[in-house]
This record gives structure tokens, C-alpha cells and sequence, in this order.
């Protein structure tokens, strides 16, 4: 990461034309500009940017509904009974699951709740739930409520894996620890694939190898994986896993999210989940029997009828997604997150850097202030000040996310210059055209 690289910008725009899926970013709606300059959107890690065709998508739906009525669930265009399988290849495909261990559903806590209900079965013996310090408030929220619930105390038998203070990363030597020490007690293990906070991209095949190791289950949180890098669920087995759709997915604000349950587990049983008549047997769902027909598949976690308007966005976003292939995206990721750490490293050395591991990373780089003359809060507002879309978290963390379906080298570069002008108190460039 040391080798001088060019700091012009025509070198961005050369990379850019010479980039096979530099066209995706015209499929998507960019932001207004707020004050004067366009926009650079790094925030696909906290909502991703619409896809053009996903009001089109919706658009559809409610037409159909105008146009059919109830009978819009058997013959609208694509018909609203089955609407959630239209889902299921691309999610697939983002996900390495088996057609039957997908489903989208709900948002993501409500899945981590109804996934936890089925495989979070604590005992006397084993009943711990280990997650990261780090993790998301949602996720503990969740975990902690589980474990009440059940009649434990989350004060004990909550376990954390924390980064190391020294580089705020975590390391898979100190998980290995609490599973030496704890491991027979540990019911359930909740980690994220990649840490919504530094960035950092876990091995998930190696964590759900360890716990297993110790008869524990496994849970993945893939808020920010899913999208972003290639996944191998159904190889690396996990118990479940759980998603939402607004991140890298490009959904839209409150997106219908996904589920993943391992086909292990997929034997019709239907006695350790929450049931309602969607998870119930399409064929027969309408006899409207008393007795419960279990459906296929990871559907039977299914409750309710998923809401189609939320769901049509999902949709058109997969196909961007089937076109431009994950794995030339991760390709382009690792290009854009390459050039943006170089350039940081050449204009900006020592006054930020970068907490994000960078032989294990997303889309996502967290930046942190460290020049003691500046208030890092002072230096986003400067950044929000000149078009950039990044966001901020306590107590000096700044996450850009570079987007490879949308986001291009000159906006790396437009980045990096409005950052250093942020650092510098300069006052912003002049108006900027983007490609
Ligand atoms: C974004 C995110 C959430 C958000 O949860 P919702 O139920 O979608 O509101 C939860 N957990 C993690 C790790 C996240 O990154």
C-alpha cells in the first residue's frame, strides 16, 4: 500500500473508463446536491442508492393492485401469493444458500428474533449466548431479551468477544479463548460478517468452524455482508443467518429482509418456531384448516403476507445485482477501497487514518481523526458541508462505504480532496461535474 500512485484526477476518470461496470452507476438515482456541489455518496452501508427501475418495479404492483384487486395476488404480473420467491434466486446468488434456505422476510431484528426462538435453546447446562462488545444495539437488545426470556440473566450469560484496544480490530485468537474456556456453556454464537462499526470483514466459514467445534450453534448477521462480499452459506453452514435489504442490497428505506436456515435443519418440524399462516403449506394454506401443514423450506418461518410494496424495490435490486455479478463486484470493491487507503495515505498521513483492517475489509473504510488540533465532529461537518454523504459515529469514527455498482474512482478522489479541505479549513472547491 506504500507505492506512489497518481493524485490527479484524470487519473480517476482513466481508471473509471476503463471500468466494465462503470455503466451500473446510471441505473441508480443519486441524491440533490445541498450545497452547491455534487454529490458523493459513500453511505450504500447505511442506505443504498434507489435503483431506476425499482420505481418502475413498484409502480407495477400498484397498478396491478388498481387494476385486479384481490385477484392481483393469482394474476397480477407477478402474481402476490408466491411474491416472495421472486426473491429467492437472487438472494441465492448473493448468498451461496440452497433454494429452499432462503427466504425474504420481515426486517432484520424481527428474524434474528424468530430465528433465536427456534435455535437459541438454552438449558441448564448451556445457555449463554456470545456475541462482540461491539455489536450492533440491535443485535444485543435482541440477545439480552432472549436470554431473559428464557429465565436466565443476561448480566451472566451474555458472553463478548471485544476488539483489542491496540488496533481496535478483532482477533480470532481471543474468540478461540472464550470458546476453550466457555464453550460447553455457550448455547448460541451471534456474530456479524462483517462489523458494522471498523469495517472489518470476518472469516465466517473459520467462526462457524469453531463454534461447532464446541456444539455451539451458529448465527450470522450479515446487515453489512450481504451485498458486499461473496458469501457460501450453505458450505459454511451456519444455523441461520439474517439480513436486511436497505444496505449494499439497495431495497429502500425499511426493505423487506431475508432469512437463511440450513437445510439440517429444513426436516418439516415444526414444533421450535413461531407460526403463522404464511410458514403454513401454500397447496392447502387456503383450505383454512385447524391443523398446521408445515411448508418447505426455510418458508416455514414465514408469519404473515409480506408487504409487496416493500418487497417490488428487493426485486429490482437483485436483478442489478444478477447483471453486474458479485464477484466482479468484489473485484471493483477491493480496487475502489485500495485507492481510496492510497490516497488517504498520501494526502492526509498521520491527521487520519484508517481503524478498518485492510487485508480484511468490505466496501466500507472507517476513518478516525487522529490530528489532536482537529475536532474530528468539526471535520464531518465540513465533509457534510461540501456534498459528501458519510456518516458519523461516537466518538470519532467517520464511515465512507465505496459501492462498486455505483460509486466510481472519481468519486475516491473527489472524496479524499474534500476530506483533506475538511482537515485543511479550507474552504470547499468549486463546483465539480462528476462522471
Ligand atoms: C443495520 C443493522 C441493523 C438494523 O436492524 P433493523 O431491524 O433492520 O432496523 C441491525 N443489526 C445490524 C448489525 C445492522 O447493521
Amino acid at each position: 500500500m506504500t507505492a506512489a500512485i497518481d493524485t490527479h484526477r484524470d487519473f480517476a476518470l482513466s481508471l473509471d473508463r476503463a471500468d466494465e461496470l462503470g455503466p451500473f452507476r446510471n441505473r441508480f438515482n443519486f441524491p440533490q446536491s445541498r450545497h452547491g456541489l455534487s454529490p458523493v455518496y459513500l453511505c450504500g452501508h447505511s442506505l443504498g442508492l434507489q435503483p431506476k427501475e425499482a420505481v418502475r418495479y413498484v409502480q407495477e404492483e400498484l397498478d396491478d393492485w388498481a387494476r385486479l384487486g384481490v385477484e392481483g395476488h393469482f394474476h397480477a404480473r407477478r402474481p402476490w401469493l408466491p411474491y416472495h420467491r421472486f426473491a429467492t434466486a437472487g438472494l441465492c446468488e448473493l448468498t451461496g444458500a440452497a433454494t429452499d434456505e432462503v427466504v425474504a422476510m420481515n426486517t432484520l431484528t424481527v428474524n434474528l428474533h424468530l430465528l433465536m426462538t427456534s435455535f437459541y435453546r438454552p438449558v441448564a447446562s448451556r445457555y449463554k449466548i456470545l456475541i462482540e462488545s461491539t455489536a450492533f444495539p440491535s443485535d444485543r437488545f435482541a440477545a439480552e431479551s432472549q436470554i431473559r426470556l428464557r429465565g436466565f440473566d443476561p448480566a451472566e450469560a451474555l458472553l463478548e468477544w471485544g476488539p483489542r484496544a491496540a488496533d481496535q480490530t478483532l482477533h480470532v485468537d481471543d474468540l478461540q479463548r472464550i470458546l476453550d474456556d466457555s464453550g460447553e456453556q455457550i448455547a448460541l454464537v451471534l456474530l456479524p460478517g462483517v462489523q458494522y462499526y471498523n469495517g472489518q470483514l470476518l472469516d465466517m466459514d473459520d467462526l462457524c468452524a469453531r463454534s461447532r467445534a464446541k456444539g455451539c450453534r451458529v448465527g450470522l448477521d450479515l446487515a453489512h455482508a450481504v451485498g458486499n462480499v461473496p458469501l457460501a452459506l450453505h458450505e459454511w453452514a451456519p444455523d441461520f443467518a439474517a439480513w436486511c435489504s436497505y444496505k449494499y442490497l439497495n431495497g429502500g428505506p425499511g426493505a423487506v429482509a431475508g432469512a437463511f436456515v440450513h437445510a439440517r435443519h429444513l426436516d418439516g418440524n415444526a414444533s421450535t418456531q413461531l407460526l403463522g399462516w404464511w410458514g403454513h403449506a401454500e397447496e392447502t394454506r387456503f383450505r383454512m384448516a385447524a391443523t398446521f401443514d408445515p411448508a418447505r423450506g426455510a418458508e416455514l418461518w414465514q408469519l404473515s403476507n409480506p408487504p409487496i410494496l416493500s418487497l417490488a424495490p428487493v426485486l429490482a435490486s437483485l436483478d442489478v445485482f444478477h447483471e453486474a455479478g458479485i464477484d466482479r463486484l468484489r473485484q471493483k470493491s477491493l480496487r475502489l477501497t485500495a485507492y481510496l487507503a492510497q490516497l488517504l495515505e498520501q494526502r492526509l498521513q498521520d491527521r487520519v487514518t484508517t481503524i478498518t483492517p485492510l487485508d480484511a475489509r468490505g466496501s466500507q473504510l472507517s476513518l478516525c481523526v487522529t490530528d489532536p488540533g482537529l475536532a474530528p465532529r468539526d471535520v464531518f461537518r465540513r465533509l457534510e458541508q461540501q456534498d459528501v454523504f458519510a456518516d458519523w459515529r461516537e466518538p470519532n469514527v467517520i464511515r465512507v462505504a465505496t459501492a462498486p455498482l455505483y460509486n466510481s474512482f472519481a468519486d475516491v478522489f473527489d472524496f479524499v480532496e474534500r476530506l483533506a479541505a475538511a482537515v485543511e479549513k479550507r474552504r470547499p472547491a468549486g463546483r465539480r461535474s462528476t462522471i
